[in-house]
Order: C-alpha cells, then structure tokens, then sequence
C-alpha cells in the first residue's frame, strides 16, 4: 500500500496526467481543483504529502502553503509545490511559506516521483528507520508494516492506526483521542468507527498471530502492548 498525495492543481489536464502516474507508482491519490476542495478533501482524510500548484483560482497556492502550516492539523504533513515558474525569488517564496522542495512544469513523472519519495523519507521523522515491538517492524520509509519479514496486508486507516500505535506503546488512548490523533481533530466520525478499524487491524494481525497486540481496555479504549 502506498502514501497517500493529495493533489492540488486546477489545470486538468495536468491533474489527470498526474494523478495518472503517481497511481501507477503505487501511490493513493485525492485530487482537489482549488483550495475549498484541497480544504474538503483534508478535513476527510490526513493524506502523507500535498502536491501544490502554485497558481489556484480561488486562494494562492502560496497562501494556501502559509494557511497549512499555520495550522496543527496541517503543519506537519510535507509539501511539495508545483510551479509553472522557475525563478529564484518565487522558489524562496515557496520555501518560506513552508514547502519542503518545489517542482518546476513541465516535469517529468519520473522526476516528481524520485522528489516525492525523497521529500517522504526525509518527513518520515524516523528517517527510515524501523520500529521493531511485538513481532512487528514499521518501516516508516517504506509505509509498510511487517510481521516476521512478511507484510502486514491492511488498509490505509488501519496502517495510520498501527504506525500510531507502535511509536506511542503500552499507553491507553480513548476513542476520541484516536480519532484525534490519528483521523485528525476536524473529521466528524462516530466515535464507533474506531472499533471498526480495530477490528480489521485485528483481523489484519490475526492472520500472522498477532492481534493481541491490540488490547482493549475496559471503559478507558485501546493500548498497544508488546508484553505477553
Ligand atoms: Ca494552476
């Protein structure tokens, strides 16, 4: 399973071609027109990266990259901006608004992906490393968790939820607490939709021996436990 990139670019034709080849790489793509929809789609789901055109209809992709990371939901996802221009002062623009590297139209899919994967391994925060607890390895880097050597085949929430979990071990989180943490604080989810994905982790882990690493916590929610 691979990052999750949300596009932002009004140009259709280069959304699709875009979106077409990040696809093909393996990655999961939310495409947004213009800020209000780049805002939408954010407000669903937390993607990995955000590919930001630089000239929106609607708010700047500038003032798009300063409103990101201003605020705390937002901050810390990596931004890569795309830009028709190549100058220098419109390049440091976009760096002091925040954008982790810039790409300049027209580029090659193969470029964008070498400077996406580059931008994630940097962000990763573990710079690819790996947390090893429980019998599992999260490869941040990789966006992959593995059981025994094998991957862990689970869905994009249930990844987030188990990444979650193992950098924060052997503590108790609420629901609203995961949902927080983990679907970000703007997602109106029922509280029950964390059982839901547990339940899939579960299943997920189950397949390798593992789902007791999940613990329920009677009255207080869930912990993840390396201990027998
Ligand atoms: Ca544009």
């Amino acid at each position: 399973m691979g990052a999750t990139i949300l596009l932002v670019e009004d140009e259709e034709a280069i959304r699709e071609m875009t979106a077409f080849s990040l696809a093909q790489a393996g990655f999961d793509i939310e495409e947004a027109a213009d800020a209000q929809q780049a805002v939408t789609c954010l407000a669903e789901r937390r993607p990995d990266l955000i590919l930001l055109d630089w000239m929106l209809p609607d708010i700047s992709g500038i003032e798009l990259a300063r409103r990101f990371k201003r605020e705390d939901l937002t901050r810390d996802i990596p931004l890569i901006m795309l830009t028709a221009r190549g100058e220098e002062d419109e390049k440091l623009r976009g760096f002091d608004a925040g954008a982790d590297d810039y790409i300049t139209k027209p580029f090659s899919p193969k470029e964008l992906i070498a400077r996406i994967k580059a931008v994630l391994r940097r962000s990763s925060g573990l710079n690819g490393e790996v947390v090893s607890l429980g019998g599992l390895e999260l490869d941040e880097g990789a966006h992959r968790i593995f059981a025994n050597g094998r991957p862990v085949d689970m869905g994009p929430t249930e990844y987030r939820l188990l990444s979650f979990f193992m950098r924060h071990p052997e503590r108790v989180y609420s629901r609203g607490q995961l949902l927080d943490r983990v679907w970000g604080s703007n997602v109106y989810v029922e509280e029950r939709t964390v059982d839901v994905h547990i339940r899939r982790l579960r299943k997920a882990l189950e397949a390798h021996g593992l789902a007791r690493v999940i613990q329920t916590v009677r009255g207080a929610g869930y912990r993840f436990s390396a201990q027998e």
